[in-house]
């Protein structure tokens, strides 16, 4: 039978070279379209630049590119696809289940996310106790070692000992994140907010990422980093979500045949959003901070039930975490601990209508140091892309940050002599060093705990605590420790060495004023809280969800005003001079991300322009061997299905009917099941397919040379018409790129074919086609650039 087959269908197969005929008769039949310059590589320097229409700033083309390059995008990012594929399997199956599925379905998400709410708070519990304890054991061994050795004076032992426990400590994290997986690097945020922008980061949302990050974020804050587990919570929650609302596990290849309905895209960024506001909920025990967060920080599809649904993640995962914390502490019922980040309770400030314009010069410091801070950080990610890229040289690099932390403590202890006398700082390691009896040294006492507890002691300490010089020192110190740390190949975060920093310089600027208004009576407190709200606005820029967190974590909402105004002054300050520190690490791995508006004067840029063509389309009744043929040619993951031509001699010489959009994952499943018919005629009928059998393979599908085809199996046909999106989004040629961009931002698409009069396909564009158009501003000017895509 099968020979019979082959022998009648042979003809429809086509090879490499049919395929390339195809194509170049493509092309002839799209000349009439101009198309950018595209797939090149070019390098950035002022020389190459030229000035075009509609003000896009062109490069001359170069064959390589520097890496670390700002202005390329990466192919190796694929797009989330948000547009639901109502295809006849999907209609049947809601036809035929009907409403108490609908209902059912409800119910599980909203149980789904219970499950996320209490295990990400569970996470950050266990991270909490860990730190607790790990850092309680460093620091009181230190101490011991430094009360005995100040007396011999062999104060280089504890030194040494201080350095080596940093470095151990830290190398273990450092190997796990550069050898096992590197994408656990960082507080994850940047990575979370490409996911929720519809941008698929590989490996970021996996049980090894997950593990490795807790584990890593717990060896970076007990090792002395300049680093906070806040961030890396955010991206845990993320992958708590991804992997719960799956109801399987690719990584242990284990399927829980539960939830299979969340199985697409759509479902699952909707639950990874719920899953990053949990984890900002858990680290700073500020539910509606979390769901601003998310809002204001990626998602760029939102909806009222996911309002919802994310508020109700929130507030579990703070309760759990604050049930568990306070049972931990010896309070159990109490719910004192609601977050990671516990401020200490502050009180309301009052504060003069002329203290306004003081709020604002904190702001502009604020976005002054963020912008500077931001600069430091980009130059030495770019350093580390060129030249510190192999794994053994991150760790390295790591290592020698640790170190590096420790004699910066070290040094600013012995050095500097600041005694205060005992009883006034809630310090769980005094350190006397060289300071009378009955006094502590008050610098040793900043360094010899978690940074979280230093800020606290900067937030809540009196005002003589400290030594303006020793602040001065801590300041620049810290600020540059955390720039450095910020970056490698360890699992933490900047929101506290920010804050941190912050809460000094502004406990600072209190001791100035108090100088200058020696009558009046400063609030220290204060101003290291505006201190470090600037601080770290400054640098990630984030206004609503920041100021929303900060009153959340200090339970003071009468400090609300002051702190807006900080963060909106230290934002526009910044932003005058670069971008937030995520968005540099966006652009430098170079993301597709879309922004939020499209680039400014661009109407007259047309999809024509815009759109990659000719387009590789696959005819509703298609021949297998063509299917596979074009699946190893190209590497596109979507294909628009056009009509059948009436007869071959017009073909390949006119632009085919849209009937619908079908993607390669797919078209690979359908190859791997063989839902073929034997002859073209046969009219697709097998009743035990349906969308239980993409669910399967959801996420990771196989790739085409996975598949085993049979030679025979080529010549019979697919009917891609009850698996193809029916009735895909479109737009006409003439549409201008605002409109691409807005379609393609509000519904998260991921391709769009572009069509003619006669809804014929003349074009693709994908969001890696917008997101290359990009606003650029430089000294005053502003304009559009093209990016261009490498395969890197
Ligand atoms: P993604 O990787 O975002 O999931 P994709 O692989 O289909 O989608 P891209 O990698 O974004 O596509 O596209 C690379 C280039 O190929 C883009 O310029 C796009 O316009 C073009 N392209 C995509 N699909 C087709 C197609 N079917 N025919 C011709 N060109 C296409």
């Amino acid at each position: 039978m099968s020979n019979d087959i082959q022998s009648n269908r042979i003809e429809d197969t086509i090879s490499e070279s049919d395929t390339a005929q195809l194509l170049s008769n493509e092309e002839a039949s799209t000349s009439n379209y101009t198309q950018l310059n595209r797939s090149v590589y070019f390098e950035q320097s002022d020389e190459d630049e030229l000035t075009g229409s509609h003000g896009i700033r062109r490069r001359q083309p170069v064959q390589k590119f520097k890496p670390g390059s700002m202005n390329i995008l990466s192919a190796k990012y694929e797009s989330l696809d948000y547009d639901t594929c109502e295809n006849h399997l999907l209609l049947d199956e809601e036809r035929k289940r009907g409403y108490a599925f609908i209902i059912w379905k409800d119910i599980a998400r909203w149980f789904v996310i219970l499950q996320i709410g209490v295990v990400t708070a569970l996470i950050a519990f266990i991270i909490d106790i860990c730190i607790e304890e790990f850092s309680g054991i460093k620091y009181k061994q230190l101490k011991k070692s430094v009360d005995i050795f100040v007396l011999e004076d062999k104060l280089y032992i504890p030194y040494l000992l201080w350095v080596l426990s940093n470095i151990c400590i830290v190398f273990f994290g450092s190997v796990l994140v550069a050898y096992i997986e590197p994408v656990a690097a960082g507080s994850g945020i940047p990575q979370v907010k490409c996911y929720l922008n519809g941008v698929k980061v590989p490996r970021v949302v996996r049980i090894k990422t997950l593990v490795v990050k807790a584990v890593g974020v717990i060896t970076a804050v007990v090792g002395g980093l300049a680093g906070g587990k806040e961030g890396p919570m955010i991206h845990s929650g993320a992958v708590v979500a991804a992997g719960i609302s799956q109801g399987k596990s690719t990584t242990f290849n284990k399927d829980f045949k539960i939830f299979h309905y969340f199985r697409e895209d759509h479902e699952k960024r909707d639950f990874v959003s719920a899953g990053a506001a949990a984890g900002v909920s858990a680290a700073f025990g500020a539910p509606i901070g979390g769901v601003l967060f998310s809002l204001e920080e990626g998602t760029s599809f939102w909806n009222q039930a996911l309002t919802w649904r994310t508020f109700f993640g929130t507030v579990v995962s703070t309760f759990t975490l604050n049930f568990a914390l306070s049972a931990y502490h010896g309070h159990p019922g109490e719910l004192s601990y609601p977050g990671l980040l516990n401020l200490g309770k502050m009180e309301p400030f009052p504060f003069q209508f002329y203290e306004l314009p003081v709020f604002m010069l904190f702001g502009a410091v604020g976005g002054l140091l963020g912008a500077l801070w931001n600069y430091i950080n980009y130059k030495l990610a770019v350093f580390r892309i060129r030249y510190v890229s192999a794994p053994w040289l991150r760790v390295v690099e790591a290592c020698l940050v640790a170190a590096t932390t420790a004699t910066c403590g070290f040094l600013m202890m012995f050095l500097l002599n600041d005694c205060r006398p005992l009883g006034e700082d809630p310090t769980k390691n005094p350190l006397q060093l060289f300071c009378a009896d009955g006094e502590y040294n008050a610098l040793a006492a900043i360094w010899f705990q978690t940074p979280e507890a230093s800020v606290r002691s900067f937030l809540h300490d009196p005002i003589g605590s400290y030594k303006p010089s020793s602040l001065l020192l801590f300041i620049v110190c810290y600020y540059l420790l955390s720039t450095w740390t910020f970056g490698l190949a360890v699992s933490s975060g900047l929101f506290i060495p920010n804050l941190l920093t912050g809460a000094a310089w502004g406990r600072l600027l209190a001791v100035l004023i108090q100088y200058m208004l020696p009558n009046n009576t400063i609030n220290p407190g204060k101003y290291a809280l505006v201190g470090a709200a600037a601080q770290l606005g400054g640098v990630v820029r984030m206004t609503i969800s920041l100021t929303v967190i900060i009153i959340e974590t200090t339970g003071q909402i009468s400090n609300a005003l002051p702190i807006i105004i900080t963060l909106v002054v230290a934002k526009w300050t910044g932003d005058f001079f670069n971008e937030g520190i995520y968005d540099i690490h966006i652009q430098l791995a170079g993301v597709p991300l879309l922004g939020w508006d499209p680039p400014p004067l661009t109407h007259t840029v047309y999809a024509s322009e815009v759109m990659s063509h000719p387009v590789f389309t696959l005819r509703t009744v298609e021949n297998v061997g063509h299917v596979l043929e074009l699946l190893r040619l190209v590497s596109y993951n979507g294909f628009p299905v056009v009509d059948p031509p009436l007869s071959d001699e017009v073909e390949v010489t006119t632009y085919k009917r849209l009937r619908g959009l079908i993607l390669r994952s797919q078209l690979i499943v359908l190859l791997q099941n063989k839902i073929y018919n034997e002859n073209a005629n046969t009219t697709w009928s097998n009743l035990n397919v349906d969308m239980q059998m993409f669910r399967n393979e959801y996420p990771r599908f196989p790739s085409i040379d996975e598949l085993v085809i049979e030679e025979w199996e080529k010549s019979c046909t697919i009917d891609l018409r009850p698996f193809m999106n029916p009735s895909p989004y479109t737009l006409p040629h003439r549409a201008s790129l605002p409109r691409l961009f807005r379609l393609f931002r509000a519904l998260g698409l991921r391709h769009l074919p572009i069509v003619n009069d006669v809804n014929e396909v003349v074009g693709m564009v994908t969001r890696k086609d917008i997101a290359r158009y990009r606003v650029w501003r430089h000294r005053g000017h502003m304009g559009m650039e093209e990016l261009l895509l490498s395969s890197e």
